[in-house]
């Protein structure tokens, strides 16, 4: 019989103390996630489909790539399944992605099913899109229940948008955007633009900031990592989060908000005169491994415990072969012991590309 966690099987380590410099030596079979470098796992991204309707030049190529056939990808129920099962075992974040997930037909039933986890301790659900179908869903996503959004937004301006989805979308994202206003319940709204040095210029930076400063959402950088389907990831296209902020310094000052979430993948600053908030994601250039409490599943049913993993978990095939829940705990509990304990982007030889794309993994 599963053992609903508590806080008594907590292992002797703080949750914001991430590796605890001390690796620990045995998995434990109750309690919450826990890897074997003392870092509880909270935070569950799923993928509810690879396919995607933009081609953003970072991360797919322009003919798109070789989708799942719709039979291996998972089913509401088997998402809902495993999403129960994770809540008992400590997740209390849950972010749907893809590929572009307003694309699964019915998202907004598979919100509801997810949305009553909040009794059983879900604090977060939240949604990853590019933002283009949101001025149709918004209404059904908010009734549903999501809390959260962001949205992965480049630059302001119509044709540099095009050259790096490769769509001409702009207006409707920015429409889904404003769409998201009417919902108070959805917040904050997340604004994600991925910098990448050649492309990204000052003028998109203070553009993207300056919407900050007059619309509700947060703006936040991420840096290029070398997860592109078509492996043209360069050093040299990483534009560091600190060049960014110092653009955005010097036109409106900033100043760290205190007392952040250390397992936050962003630092988040508030403009000095208090108009919005902007973030930064350092993954290349100011690695957060040590806090990291995310694990992934993919489209697929497969579990991976680093955005960098070269080895997944089957979850799927064993839930169609029949597994009970205590079964799918023990192969969980065993991958998540065994999560990596850093990328390796930054150490030459030793770093080795993950075994599938970002859009396959589930940003
Ligand atoms: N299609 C949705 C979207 O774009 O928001 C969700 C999936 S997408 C893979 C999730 C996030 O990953 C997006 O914010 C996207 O910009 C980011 N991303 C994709 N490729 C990336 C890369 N090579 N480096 C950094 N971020 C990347
Ligand atoms: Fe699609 Fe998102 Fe990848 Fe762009 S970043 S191609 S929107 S999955």
């Amino acid at each position: 019989m599963t053992t609903t966690p508590t806080r008594r099987h907590l292992p002797m380590v703080s949750e914001s103390a991430g590796i605890t410099g001390q690796a620990l030596s045995e998995n434990p079979t109750t309690g919450p996630l826990i890897d074997s470098f003392g870092r509880l796992i909270r935070n569950l991204r799923i993928s509810i489909t690879d396919r995607c309707n933009f081609r953003c030049t970072y991360c797919m190529p322009e003919e798109g790539l070789d989708w799942l056939p719709n039979d291996a990808i998972l089913t509401f129920e088997e998402i809902d399944r495993l999403s129960r099962l994770f809540v008992r075992l400590g997740i209390n974040e849950i972010r749907l992605t893809g590929g572009e997930p307003t694309l699964r037909r019915d998202l907004p039933d598979l919100i509801a099913r997810l949305a009553p986890l909040e009794a059983d301790g879900l604090k977060s659900l939240s949604l990853t899109t590019n933002g283009i179908l949101l001025p149709r869903l918004a209404p059904a996503l908010a009734s549903a229940g999501l809390t959260r959004i962001n949205v992965s937004l480049d630059t302001l301006d119509q044709k540099r948008f095009w050259q790096v989805t490769r769509r001409d979308a702009l207006d409707q994202v920015m429409a889904g955007l404003e769409s998201l206003e009417a919902y108070p319940t959805i917040t904050p709204i997340k604004i994600n633009a991925v910098a990448v040095r050649g492309f990204t210029r000052e003028e998109d930076i203070l553009a993207l900031a300056g919407l900050a400063r007059r619309k509700p959402y947060v703006m936040r950088f991420i840096e290029f990592m070398p997860l592109d389907a078509e492996g043209n990831w360069e050093t040299d296209q990483v534009l560091p989060g600190d060049e960014i902020r110092a653009i955005i310094n010097a036109q409106w000052p900033l100043d760290v908000i205190p007392g952040q979430d250390p397992s936050s993948t962003a630092v988040t600053y508030r403009f000095s005169d208090g108009l919005g908030d902007v973030g930064f994601i350092n993954p290349v250039t100011q690695p957060f491994c040590r806090t990291c409490d995310r694990i992934r599943l993919t489209a697929d049913g497969q579990l991976r415990t680093c955005l960098f993993s070269v080895d997944e978990t089957d979850l799927k095939s064993p839930m169609r072969n029949g597994a009970d829940d205590d079964e799918l705990e023990r192969l969980i509990r065993r991958a998540v012991w065994a999560k990596e304990q850093k990328h390796k982007i930054n150490e030459g030889e030793a770093f080795q590309r993950a075994s599938r794309s970002m859009s396959q993994i589930g940003g």
